[in-house]
């Protein structure tokens, strides 16, 4: 049965081209039908493709499928954050517990071996195929093809993974009674900028940390590639002063970078025509329910829930995603009605939570992280955390690098540790006294009162 069955993906992004690998190893006849060309045909531009922080959870599925050994060799532990004060020394802050990292990897070459391991597999793949609408009724769905014309595709189950914008989503919305949808831009959009190797080829700054210039109302972040490069990401308001509307000449650029991020410039040769040549992009959260339409439709990845990049979980919650529905097929041996159903139903208030945390996570790295309280209270957090591990864990390093708990049940624990440390700092000399028996009392003494 399961061999004949036909499951269609629409996108072969990231979440698309794992979901496939995953449905392969169930049996099922996959196919896969992308918008875009052959990105392996195509001539990438080395190092200048953006890049993403993988984590526990996106890594956790990607090992289930046995792919991470291919993912290894192109990625680049960041053990933490190196921050750069406008003037004065880099501060450095560990994500976690040493062992504890995430990775930067290339999006580009990452979606490549997906690819090769979804066709490796048995899907098919095929691109320059543009989903143009879904009919629910009949489980058809449209495409425009690369010389124009339109194919219609049969399929026992549709799944959309074609991100943020979906086509897929659209189709179900307006084929669903009370279909809830929330779309929300912040007011900040994002650029990207180069930090090319050293003329030794050695990379400019910290190989093994991610780099963030806090500036209250915006930041810069660099991450690491594998050519020795960064690729720098400028988040940054779209109006006022400054933004990228005040922002208009080439002396108004270097005149900010110089006076906001002197230690970067240096190494940004191209930093003006990067400005200008690169595109501004837009961030936006999108919000949905439900996400699946009986035992015959399903969204994913981002088209369930685009979020803001800020927690770098968006690409880990659809590989998570992708794992959470595989389980549920596990456990109701293919009965895609229950399966759907129980996804659903687990995944939405998760989807919920890390667009919560991700918009938190924002005002963190931009403003808080420069904040010497803020680093104290995390210290406190780490050092309290290394000696009663069972009764807490870093609300960071719970989203991160802990897969077994829920986002929704990080964000709630999150909020109560936060209610917590807001009476600890408080406490006289807390800056000379926090290593001590009694302020380890009394957080033990507030987790008892605190309720979760
Ligand atoms: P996408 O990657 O958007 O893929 C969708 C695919 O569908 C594409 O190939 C597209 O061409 C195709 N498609 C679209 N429309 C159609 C159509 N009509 N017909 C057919 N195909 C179609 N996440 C992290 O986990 N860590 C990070 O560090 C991180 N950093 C980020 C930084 C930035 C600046 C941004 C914007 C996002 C970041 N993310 C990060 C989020 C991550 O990029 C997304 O969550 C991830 O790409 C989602 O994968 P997806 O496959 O669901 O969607």
């Amino acid at each position: 049965m399961k061999q004949t069955e036909h499951i269609l993906i629409i996108g072969a992004g990231l979440v698309g081209s794992l979901l496939a690998v995953y449905l392969r190893k169930r049996g099922y006849r996959v196919s896969v039908y992308e918008r875009r060309a052959d990105m392996r045909k195509e001539q990438m531009s080395a190092g200048r493709s953006i890049n993403l922080a993988l984590s526990d959870r996106g890594i956790r599925a990607l090992r289930e499928v046995g792919l991470m050994d291919q993912i290894d060799p192109i990625a680049i532990p960041m053990h933490g954050r190196q921050m750069h004060p406008i003037q004065g020394d880099e501060v450095y802050q560990p994500y976690g517990k040493s062992g504890q990292f995430i990775n930067a990897v290339s999006r580009g070459l990452l979606n490549q071996t997906l690819l090769d391991a979804a066709e490796e597999a048995g899907a098919v793949i095929h691109f320059q195929h543009k989903c143009l609408h879904v009919d629910l009724a009949h489980n058809q769905v449209q495409f425009e093809t690369r010389d124009g014309s339109v194919l219609r595709v049969q399929a026992d189950r549709i799944i959309a993974s074609d991100g943020a914008f979906s086509s897929g989503r659209l189709s179900h919305q307006l084929q669903h009674n009370r279909f809830q949808f929330q779309q929300y831009y912040i007011d900040y959009g994002y650029k990207e900028l180069h930090i090319p190797p050293t003329a030794q080829g050695d990379y400019a700054l910290a190989k093994h940390a991610l780099h963030i210039w806090p500036r209250g109302n915006y930041m810069m972040i660099a991450l690491p590639n594998t050519d020795g490069s960064f690729t720098c990401t400028l988040f940054f308001p779209f109006e006022g002063t400054p933004s990228f509307a005040s922002l208009q000449s080439h002396e108004d650029v270097l005149t900010f970078f110089q006076t906001q991020f002197p230690d970067a410039v240096p190494w940004m040769p191209t930093l003006v025509e990067d400005f200008f040549t690169n595109p501004t992009s837009s961030l936006v959260t999108i919000k949905c329910a439900p996400w699946t339409r009986g035992d015959r439709f399903a969204l994913i990845g981002d088209a369930a829930h685009a979020i803001v990049p800020f927690f770098g979980q968006g690409m880990n919650c659809g590989f998570e995603d992708c794992a959470v529905l595989n389980q549920f097929l596990d456990q109701h041996e293919d009965d895609w009605s229950k399966a759907l159903a129980e996804y659903d139903a687990l995944r939405k208030p998760d989807g919920d939570a890390i667009a919560e945390l991700a918009l938190n996570n924002f005002v963190e790295m931009r403003d808080r992280v420069a904040d010497p309280a803020f680093l104290l209270q995390k210290k406190i957090e780490a050092w309290f955390a290394e000696k009663h591990p069972t009764k807490w864990i870093p609300a960071y390093a719970q989203v991160t690098f802990s897969p077994q708990i829920r986002y929704s049940e990080a964000l709630r624990n999150g909020q109560r540790q936060e209610r917590i440390m807001q009476q600890i700092m408080q406490l006289p000399e807390i800056e000379s006294q926090w290593q001590t028996e009694v302020i380890e009392q009394r957080m033990l003494e507030l987790l008892e009162t605190i309720p979760a």
